[in-house]
């Protein structure tokens, strides 16, 4: 296959995306560091949610609330207070076996071939799940004395408790919405595939306000928003992804419809995001946990009701794997492999190479950099052929490259060469930025 996670993995260490946490220490397992290019295109892709959120949507708001909160949040959310012990569910007969039953080995261990030791179905099983998952930590100078604590499992939480505050500050209307983005951990015990999933990641989690009986019309709206996203703003190959309905047997105890947003990875599909009805649930528990009056008072028809709320969940690093894969291209033609993110994705905007590194090719090359740079992520390069240094940038999506060469000298113009096509055209200096946001804006995908 192509697209094989390994290629992926191993363009990804070689051009500077994604490293293997602790590497000269032997790495440390399901953490990922995250490269020059891996956090230009992390950090693009976020702002693109963002952007979409909260500056597309005047009744979304934004909200970064801590990573560590008072423990009783995690009681009212059910986090606390589950099974310790890894468990696997036989999805035919609803038996529920602790892990270590089977194996010690949670990773490597073949639960699909597996039988269930009740009623014998082969590949019935889930996949070993902890239901406590969060990692503990002490608040205080001694850790005897102090404060038990938790790493948030999700970021959810910080926004139901600070929504009122929110709605009261902003002086928002049901429906509105409160989006963040934030780092979440979890003590995965089946962590695999690159960064699909790992212990430490980032969501980016939007919590929609609605009142109750307007929830399905919203959910509908929002299924089809988030899907729109990932083809049109993210330019995902449509025919990769799909919808997954939860049935009965999957559905969360807090939801009351549930789609995940699936990706068809080298592994298989598997979901990117998660759009869910989570009722009133996590506030009623919140009213339930703080003694607190959650319900919103709404003016117009002087009422009092608790919002219902559509969750849409994405992981930031789930949609750089899905953006990572997507984009990969051998182009066995020309030997070469490329990275065919959207020019506005791309880390590196365009590459400035002198031809050679002599007759004033260099500082002629130096100052288009100077131009360029303000508006746009440039790189200079002049070590090596042209078209090895071309390669290079390829592998890293650098979607143009602009050549000076002699002629440059004579008539300032310069050559811009698409990645993708590996055509080249002949611009003068003085149109150069006006080109390539031109070639950005009419870019198809
Ligand atoms: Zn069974």
């Amino acid at each position: 296959m192509d697209k094989s996670i390994e290629k992926i993995v191993s363009l990804c260490k070689r051009r500077g995306f994604i490293f293997q946490s602790s590497d000269i220490y032997g790495g440390f397992s399901a953490i990922y560091d995250y490269g020059p290019l891996g956090v230009d295109l992390k950090n693009k892709i976020s702002q693109l949610w963002w952007k979409e959120m909260t500056q597309n949507h005047e009744n979304i708001v934004g909200l970064d609330s801590g990573i560590l909160m008072h423990p009783k949040i995690w009681e009212a959310s059910g986090h606390t207070g589950a099974f310790n012990d890894p468990l696997v569910d036989c999805k035919q007969c609803k038996s529920r076996f602790r892990a270590d039953e089977f194996s010690d080995d949670f990773e490597s261990f073949d639960w699909q071939n597996t039988k269930c030791p009740k009623c014998g179905t082969t590949g019935s099983l889930t996949e070993p799940r902890q239901f406590n998952l969060m990692f503990k930590t002490h608040i205080g100078p001694v850790e005897e004395s102090g404060m038990e604590a938790f790493l948030r499992p999700e970021t959810a939480q910080g926004i139901y408790v600070n929504y009122q505050l929110v709605q009261g500050a902003m002086r928002l209307k049901v429906p509105f919405g409160i989006a963040q983005i934030g780092k979440a951990f979890r003590n995965e015990i089946v962590a695999r595939n690159f960064i699909f999933r790992t212990r430490e990641f980032e969501q980016m989690e939007m919590q929609y306000f609605v009142k109750p009986g307007f929830d399905d019309d919203s959910m509908q709206q929002w299924k089809e928003k988030r899907f729109g996203f990932y083809h049109e703003i993210l330019g995902i190959d449509k025919s990769r992804l799909r919808f997954h309905e939860h049935d009965k047997n999957e559905l969360a105890h807090y939801a009351k419809e549930a789609w995940d947003i699936e990706y068809k990875f080298p592994f298989g599909w598997s979901e990117i995001e998660g759009v869910h009805n989570r009722t009133d649930f996590d506030l009623k528990r919140h009213e339930e946990f703080s003694g607190k009056n959650l319900s919103y008072f709404d003016q117009s028809n002087n009422e009092r009701f608790l919002p219902y709320i559509i969750e849409t969940s994405a992981g930031l690093n789930r949609m750089l794997l899905t953006v990572l894969v997507n984009a990969y291209w051998e182009d066995k033609e020309n030997n070469r492999i490329v990275m065919k993110f959207h020019p506005k994705l791309a880390p590196i905007k365009a590459v400035v190479c002198p031809l050679v590194k002599k007759d004033g090719l260099p500082e002629k090359a130096r100052e288009i950099m100077y131009i360029l740079k303000p508006d746009f992520k440039v790189l200079y390069d002049q070590q090596g052929s042209i078209g090895k240094r071309y390669y290079r940038q390829d592998e890293a999506g650098t979607p143009f490259g602009i050549t000076v060469d002699h002629q440059s000298m004579e008539d300032n113009t310069i050559t811009i060469r698409h990645r993708d096509t590996q055509q080249q055209e002949r611009v003068h200096i003085d149109s150069i930025h006006k080109r390539l946001m031109e070639l950005e804006d009419a870019w198809h995908h």
